[in-house]
Formats: structure tokens, C-alpha cells, sequence
């Protein structure tokens, strides 16, 4: 039984006070949530201060991206072992932001996938196809790429300690989601693919989340279908009710 995983991406927003007033509330109304994984990612700058509220909650903290290196001459990058120190334990990579607006490719993503391995970080894996490789039937092809670009020299034991969250893009932001079943017929797909890279063991291991335009009003069926393990969340995780909605719409699925 996979346990379902939650992530807030806050993406650009938040200054110190709103990131510190959201998290105290999701703290204060989800303490007795034990169903369901929760973590949020919020910017880099007020990671310290959102890990003072959290300290000693059920709620995990992410970055949204991490740099391959790990010190050195790269100005303007952050590195595995400078967000362990801080006490992050999960990290999203290759978000379709990054690949779109600042040229991420797989191999980017592979590098920085071993990096966040090396150091203890989770990665949170992020795959998904653009809407014109839907409309001619890639959908498939663009994520068995994505994968085994992501994927390329990990080992079982690593596997085993990864997230993916296939984000169709064109469901990113724009209020369309993908039905249920168009999500599940890809979660689908990654969980055949997996056990053809490592095996069924970790096919069937592995949390594999849905984003794009999740909100109160669908989670509930999304998250029923049976590959798909909880959701990464965009806006509706901006705000503490929306945010609390889904994670309980889990909850009482997993019941
Ligand atoms: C995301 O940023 O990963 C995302 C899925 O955004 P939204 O929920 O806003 O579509």
C-alpha cells in the first residue's frame, strides 16, 4: 500500500510573513494527519523560517530546484548539502518551469537528481508532456524520454527513494485538468515502464504524484484512481484552505 504524498510548489510567491501565517496555519489544522505525506516547497529565501515553524510537525519541507554541484565557483546556485544543512528533506526537479523558461534538459535533471540522492534529499521527480505532444499522440514517447533521461545510471536502492509527479503541462496553471482517466492511463504507463527499467518491486513502490490544476473539486476523484498517489499542487497550495481540502480529500480516501 503506498502511503499518498502531498506537496505544495509556492513557485515565486510568499514573502516572509505570508510563507510563515500559511504554514502556522496548515500546521495548526493538519497536526493530526498521519494518512497522508505533506510536505511544501516555498522559495529559498524563507526556507529557514518556514522550517522553524514546521519543526516537530507532520508537515516536510522542499526546495524547488537544486544545483549538481556542490560548492564552488557557480554564483547564484544552491546545492544539496547547503539545503540539508538547513534542514530540507525533499527537492522538486525538473519542473516544466524550468525546462520551459530556463533551458532545464534530462540530463540536467539526471544530474541533479544523483546530487539530491547523494546528500539525503528526496527528489520529486517532475515529468509530463505540452499539449501539442498530446494532440499527436507522444504523450507516451515524451515520458518514457523523460524517465529513462531522469532515471539514466540510478540504482534500485536510489529508485526506491524517488517521487515522480507526472505534470501534464498543459494542465499547469490553466485551470484545465486532465480527466481521471487520462491521468491514470499515464500513471499507468510509468509503473509498466519502471518495472521494465528495474523491476515490478519497484514499480509498485514508487509514489507517483498527478499536478496540474488540482483543487478541492477534483483531487478527490484524481486521487482515487489507482496509480496515482497524491498530487503536487500550484496554487491551491497558496492558501491554507484550499491546501488543507485536498490533503483531507486524501485522507478520507485513504480510510
Ligand atoms: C505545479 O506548479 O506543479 C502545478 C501543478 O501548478 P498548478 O496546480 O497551479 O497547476
Amino acid at each position: 500500500m503506498r502511503k499518498p504524498i502531498i506537496a505544495g510548489n509556492w513557485k515565486l510567491n510568499n514573502t516572509e510573513k505570508e510563507a510563515v501565517d500559511l504554514v502556522t496555519a496548515l500546521r495548526n489544522n493538519l497536526n493530526n494527519v498521519t494518512e497522508v505525506d505533506i510536505v511544501v516547497c516555498p522559495v529559498f529565501t524563507v526556507l529557514p523560517v518556514v522550517h522553524d515553524v514546521l519543526l516537530e510537525s507532520n508537515i516536510g519541507l522542499g526546495a524547488q530546484n537544486v544545483f549538481w554541484e556542490d560548492f564552488g565557483a557557480f554564483t547564484g546556485e544552491i546545492s544539496a548539502p547547503l539545503l540539508k544543512d538547513i534542514g530540507v528533506q525533499y527537492v522538486i526537479i525538473g519542473h516544466s518551469e524550468r525546462r520551459q523558461y530556463f533551458g532545464e534538459t534530462d540530463e540536467m535533471v539526471n544530474k541533479r537528481t544523483k546530487a539530491a540522492l547523494a546528500h539525503g534529499l528526496i527528489p520529486i521527480v517532475c515529468v509530463g508532456e505540452v499539449l501539442a505532444q498530446r494532440e499527436e499522440n507522444k504523450t507516451f514517447d515524451v515520458i518514457q524520454i523523460q524517465c529513462e533521461g531522469a532515471f539514466a545510471g540510478l540504482t534500485v536502492a536510489e529508485m526506491e527513494k524517488i517521487v515522480i509527479a507526472y505534470e501534464p503541462v498543459w494542465a499547469i496553471g490553466t485551470g484545465k485538468t486532465a480527466t481521471p482517466g487520462q491521468a491514470q492511463e499515464v500513471h499507468k504507463f510509468i509503473r509498466g515502464l519502471l518495472a521494465k527499467l528495474y523491476d515490478e518491486n519497484i514499480s509498485q513502490t514508487i509514489r507517483i504524484q498527478y499536478g496540474g490544476s488540482v483543487k478541492p473539486e477534483n483531487s478527490a476523484e484524481l486521487m482515487s484512481q489507482p496509480d496515482i498517489d497524491g498530487a503536487l499542487v500550484g496554487g491551491a497550495s497558496l492558501k491554507a484552505e484550499p491546501f488543507i481540502g485536498i490533503i483531507q480529500n486524501s485522507c478520507s480516501l485513504a480510510q
